[in-house]
């Protein structure tokens, strides 16, 4: 397999449109980085780039330390499956699986060997003989994916691979699709909009938006760290709670001033006084019985997520959402205390 490096990678398409800016990034020897971002911002673009479908304007691709970028498609040795995968009609499963490993040229029994192994771990063992039309769309995606894996290809590009395909099976192709990229320790680059899938199985990410790079680095890091109030309203769900505070300086103590009361700043943070703008996540401020809290207000929204409710609370002049424990006692108009933990805030600039 192959580290991918991207340096100061740009695509400016014929009609003028910038598809990519000034990308810096880089892909490890069989890491799963996911390219996420909302629609539109420049995740395919990197894709096709990289495979080598598009022709660069700006900066360099490099495959362990080389520049691609004059070197055509097929000679990238890159593997691709798009959200609607292409198989071979005429082929069947098993030839399908086996089609990239015999244009390299590899000896028969090893061929047989990786068509087994891609079949058994994808759960395609018992249609090898079928032809792709009379297969199910989770099926056909799985060949693509064995297909695409089965010649281990330097660089593997899923674009959206999951997307077609309803809940249950997207789960379960992508927790086979993980497991052997695991395995095989293929460098692998995921695209998707789905920031929960791309938290979900990256092991990181690499979050866009409108062309450019914003963040790079770990689910967790990406999550609770966000470089910018862009990532953090991006990534989570419900969305990350802004709010509108004032920093208060009281002799040595700070307090963070919202909704008409103030609540301690957290030791060992030092903001200047003035106003802010916060990010908290809705796991970060826990529901209190209203007689516990100065911070009270009523539930206006309430959305059932089966284990949990999401609550949007109004407390004079803001609204927050915040995880209750499911409760067919829970009813829009409650009254409720809050306690926000601004430890775990996201303080933007
Ligand atoms: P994403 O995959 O994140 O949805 P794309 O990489 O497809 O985003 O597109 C990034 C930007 O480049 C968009 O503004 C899109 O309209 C533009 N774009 C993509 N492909 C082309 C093309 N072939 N010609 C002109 N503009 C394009």
């Amino acid at each position: 397999m192959a580290r991918v490096q991207l340096q100061g990678l740009g695509k400016t398409y014929p009609n003028g449109v910038r598809g990519l800016r000034a990308v810096d990034l880089d892909v490890e020897d069989g890491e799963l980085l996911a390219v996420v971002g909302p629609s539109g911002s420049g995740k395919s673009t990197l894709a096709r780039l990289v495979a080598g479908l598009e022709e660069v304007s700006e900066g360099q691709i490099l495959f362990d330390g080389r520049s691609v970028n004059e070197l055509a498609a097929r000679d990238r040795d890159v593997a691709m499956v798009f959200q609607h995968p292409a198989l071979y009609p005429h082929l069947n499963v098993a030839e399908n699986l086996a089609f990239g490993c015999k244009a390299r040229g590899l000896p028969k029994q090893e061929v047989v060997r990786r068509v087994a192994e891609t079949s058994d771990l994808l759960g395609l063992s018992n249609i090898l003989n079928r032809r792709p039309a009379t297969l199910s769309g989770g099926q056909r995606q799985r060949v693509a994916i064995g297909r695409a894996i089965a010649r281990r290809p330097r660089v593997l590009l899923l674009d959206e691979p999951f997307t077609a395909l309803d809940a249950p099976l997207r789960l379960a192709i992508r927790a086979d699709l993980v497991e052997l990229q695991r395995a095989l320790k293929l460098t692998t680059v995921l695209v998707t909009h789905d920031q929960s899938e791309a938290l979900a199985v990256g092991d990181r990410l690499a979050v866009f938006g409108d062309g450019s790079l914003h963040q790079v680095g770990t689910p967790f890091g990406v999550y609770s760290r966000p470089a910018s109030r862009f990532v953090a309203q991006f990534l989570g769900y419900p969305p990350i709670n802004i709010l509108n505070v004032t920093i208060e300086e009281d002799g040595d103590l700070k307090w963070v001033r919202f909704a008409g009361e103030r609540v301690r700043l957290p030791a060992g943070l030092t903001l200047p006084p003035g106003s802010r703008e916060v990010g908290l996540r809705a796991e970060h401020i826990q529901p209190k019985a209203p007689g516990d809290s100065r911070l009270t207000g009523n539930i206006r929204r309430i959305e059932p997520l089966g284990h949990e409710v999401l609550a949007s609370i109004q407390i004079a002049d803001i609204l927050v959402t915040i995880r209750l424990v499911a409760d067919e006692g829970i009813v829009v108009g409650d009254r409720i205390g809050l306690e926000f933990d601004f430890s775990h805030a996201v303080w933007f600039s």
